[in-house]
């Protein structure tokens, strides 16, 4: 049995109204210094430079997913009956700790090193931190399951479902609370009607026929928030520069570790070494834009510029990439205007597909139960997931280039 509160806890959310606590596991859980860090990252990495109110934090919307797993376990019917009190708190806790490895402007800071964020979810839930403590002394198995439904390895195929399938709670509530911070109408869909259609059958939920309407709703708002918002070519381009930045700060410090003393957030991402728990929760967004403030002062006019192109929003022009040709000649053009193009140029592919019917993992896959109990994958029955399905991958390439290299026109 887990501990419960006093008196049940809750926190005001614009997009669930309120978030219920009720286990003291989870209460210690958010106070715990990693998932209070998860304040200072930002949800949408760098999309706050081109929607202004994109400014939601990792904190809330872990908090939002956990909700929405507690709504299943609760209301759903079945699943409370299918699960034993210690799932029900290890599904709702791994809702809750799921990004705890993020990193700042996670995606591109993932690129610049040797590690995904769910790696340090990993080291975090299972290391010496303050949350694994938290867990184990609530039960010694609690941080194990928490990290295995993370990392769908439970053997109870609900339970990740519910974290990372293609109709979880993860992308419920980003989905909605990206298109509420960012003042967008693509991300809305209707969860109360999917949470009040979804039913147990086989250790795997389903939707019943009669909510599928809205599963489609939901699988459009997927594909018009990644073109609209997630893949917005400014945010590529913040992200251009930033891999550019960190880049040059690692040559730097591989040619001369003594070029970045006085620099030390960073030194522990740029040695050739996994980074420890405590160095890498201490990086958050404050802590690294304040050494890209202190960049700007660098000896090094690469480094020095390219800090001063984040802070100042000064960032690269961009063009679609029509054929190998352009590409080179691109570069050129950039070396020609005097800029190192191993720095100054960059390119990259945003794709996407809003469903992926056939993937291997059944956990992964959105089952429609019809109304004669047949359960049936979705894009067997829904016409307009089979149309999106078959239709061709949209894929979008671009170059990335410094503004006064060429004349082009930009949002
Ligand atoms: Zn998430």
């Amino acid at each position: 049995m887990f501990e419960l509160l006093a008196e049940k806890k809750v926190m005001r959310d614009p997009i669930h109204e309120y978030i219920h606590i009720q286990y003291k596991v989870i209460w210690d859980s958010i106070d715990s210094l990693e998932f209070q860090r998860l304040r200072r990252i930002h949800q949408l990495g760098p999309t706050f430079q081109v929607y202004h109110t994109a400014e939601h934090s990792r904190f809330s919307h872990s908090l939002g997913v956990y909700e929405i797993v507690r709504r299943m376990v609760e209301e759903v019917e079945g699943v409370k009956e299918h699960l034993s009190e210690f799932e029900r708190v290890a599904v709702m806790l791994a809702g809750l700790l799921h990004d705890l490895g993020h990193g700042p402007f996670s995606h591109a800071f993932e690129l610049i090193q040797n590690h995904h964020h769910e790696y340090y979810t990993e080291q975090i839930l299972l290391g010496e931190s303050a949350v694994h403590q938290i867990l184990s002394k609530a039960d010694v198995n609690l941080p194990k399951a928490v990290a295995d439904i993370i990392a769908h390895r439970h053997p109870k195929k609900l339970l990740t479902q519910m974290i990372s399938g293609q109709l979880d709670a993860d992308r419920m509530d980003y989905l909605l609370r990206d298109a509420y911070f960012t003042g967008t109408s693509y991300g809305q869909f209707d969860l109360e009607r999917i949470l009040r259609t979804l039913r147990v059958a086989d250790d795997r939920l389903v939707v019943k026929e009669s909510g599928m309407h809205t599963v489609e709703d939901y699988i459009m708002a997927r594909y018009h928030m990644y073109w609209q918002v997630y893949y917005h070519p400014v945010s590529r381009s913040f992200e251009a520069v930033l891999i550019s930045f960190f880049r040059r700060m690692k040559d730097l410090y591989h040619n001369n570790p003594l070029s970045l003393t006085g620099y030390d957030m960073f030194t522990p991402f740029l040695k050739d070494e996994v980074v420890s728990i405590e160095d890498y929760v201490s990086m958050d967004e404050p802590a690294f834009m304040y050494g890209m403030s202190l960049c700007k002062k660098h000896p090094d006019a690469i480094l020095s510029d390219l800090a001063r192109r984040l802070l100042t929003r000064d960032l690269f022009g961009y063009l679609d990439i029509d054929n190998e040709k352009s590409v080179a000649e691109m570069k050129k053009k950039v070396e020609f205007c005097g800029f190192n193009s191993e720095y100054y140029f960059s390119v990259d592919r945003a794709k996407q597909q809003p469903y992926q019917p056939y993937r291997g993992k059944d956990s992964s896959m959105i089952w429609v139960m019809l109304k004669d109990g047949r359960i049936r994958e979705l894009s067997d029955v829904s016409v307009i997931v089979q149309a999106i399905v078959k239709g061709e991958d949209k894929s979008d390439r671009k170059m990335f280039f410094p503004k006064s290299c060429v004349e082009v026109n930009h949002e």
